[in-house]
């Protein structure tokens, strides 16, 4: 291998030795890094090309047997309450599963079935995206959508919300292809301001125009590290068609719009049981409309069809999410002691207390950790080296002790 020879071309564009930067030589001819890059590229497209048919003709046989009831039952071991999103969610993977199923040459054509959740902080979207990913066993990444926004020019572009599911799966493309990506924060790229022509948020609308086409399916170039693309950088190709979508935003201030649609003063207390509105809780009426009022395009809302919404938590829903999903919080803990021999219980009042603090702090169940862990450190740090020690029970008075000592308890809400 030789650079720069005097007199030499590149056998393939005829760029001379002045305008290459690397020539390189093979047995009877010449080769530039441009000729390489391109001839690389060419390569590639090939290749994946290949790939996505492979997808196409489906690796879909763990849906077989599977029923919209299997895939919420399977949900409910984890996610307390939120039953509507649950069926909106099992329904529409189930379709998703279908869609890839159908025969290439079917003249109706199902469409994606991505998903939007409307829901406050801590209350379970997350987990949702997650643990019905888990379920079906395909890769999953969650990507904030803020992160494409930041201050203009320091964004990221929006094709690296691929980049974390490839690595995930190590830069299997056609496992990334199969995926899901959990998008949170979707509210955050909402245009500002009720008049779009005047008042709007160009990096907002931005990213929702350059989102549209990879919701729908289309073949991507990826930046394997994420960040922003640069020209030197390798982009693997990966196409959307199979891969859900799943959208989720706290929609802050949504209720006001929904009540202005629904014109609850006029509807008020007064009228039918039938026509009452909810007032606690106006997020389950939220349609597409509001989204749109909201600040999201049209074209985006048109490619998230399965709307659904994810109710508060109360108090009674944060003590079952304390207590009862398979790998619940009181479980973790029971576990960590039953290792140490200790035999560890929480009363009733005691998970009560958990639960109320967790509803005043405002955090949705996302609070339950923190609490809890300020309440059982001291008891993690002292046990293991107590012995004669075999049970040992938080109650009530304990955990409000601890938590009153805790950096925690100056957490007010304002
Ligand atoms: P977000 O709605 O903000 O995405 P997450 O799904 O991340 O909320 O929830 C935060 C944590 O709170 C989860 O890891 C989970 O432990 C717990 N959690 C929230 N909602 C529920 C629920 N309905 N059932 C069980 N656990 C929940």
């Amino acid at each position: 291998m030789r650079k720069n020879q005097k007199g030499f071309r590149c056998s393939f564009c005829g760029r001379d030795k002045a305008e290459a930067l690397i020539l390189i030589a093979g047995i009877d001819g010449h080769i530039c890094e441009v000729c390489v890059e391109q001839a690389q590229e060419i390569i590639e497209e090939e290749l994946y090309a290949n790939d996505s048919q492979k997808v196409e003709s489906g690796n879909t046989a763990l849906s077989d047997h599977l029923t919209p009831k299997d895939i919420k039952t399977h949900l409910d071991q984890y996610i307390i309450g939120q039953d509507e999103a649950k069926r909106f969610l099992s329904v529409a993977v189930y379709n998703h599963f279908k869609r890839l199923k159908q025969k290439k040459n079917d003249d109706v054509e199902i469409e994606k079935s991505n998903v939007l959740f409307v829901g406050k902080t801590g209350t379970g979207k997350t987990l949702l995206a997650k643990t019905i990913a888990n379920f079906l066993n395909v890769p999953f990444s969650i990507v904030d959508a803020t992160v494409f926004t930041e201050a203009g020019y320091v964004g990221e572009d929006v094709e690296s919300i691929l980049s974390r599911l490839l690595q995930v799966c190590d830069y299997d493309v056609e496992a990334a292809e199969r995926g899901i990506v959990y998008i949170d924060e979707i509210d955050k790229v909402a245009r500002k301001g009720d008049n779009p022509s005047i008042t709007r948020d160009v990096s907002g609308e931005g990213v929702q125009q350059a989102m549209l086409k990879m919701l729908e399916g289309t073949v991507v170039n990826v930046p394997p590290q994420g960040g922003r693309k640069h020209p030197e950088q390798k982009l693997v190709k990966i196409n959307t068609k199979n891969i859900l979508f799943i959208c989720g935003g706290a929609f802050v201030g949504i209720e006001k719009r929904i009540a202005k649609r629904l014109n609850t003063q006029v509807i008020g207390f007064n009228s039918t049981e039938k026509e009452r509105v909810d007032r606690e809780n106006l997020l389950q009426y939220v349609t597409h409309q509001d989204l749109r009022s909201f600040g999201l395009i049209p074209e985006l809302i048109g490619r998230l069809p399965v709307l659904t919404y994810l109710e508060p938590l109360d108090l009674n829903t944060l003590k079952k999410i304390l207590v009862e999903p398979k790998n619940s919080l009181v479980k973790q803990y029971k576990r960590l002691f039953e290792l140490e021999g200790i035999e560890l219980n929480f009363d009733d009042e005691a998970v009560t207390y958990i639960a109320e603090k967790a509803l005043e702090y405002e955090l949705g169940a996302r609070g339950l950790r923190s609490i809890c862990e300020a309440i059982m450190t001291d008891a993690m740090f002292e046990m293991p080296s107590q012995k004669d020690v075999k049970e040992f029970t938080v109650t009530h008075d304990y955990a409000h002790e601890k938590l009153s000592g805790s950096k925690l308890s100056k957490l007010k809400v304002a």
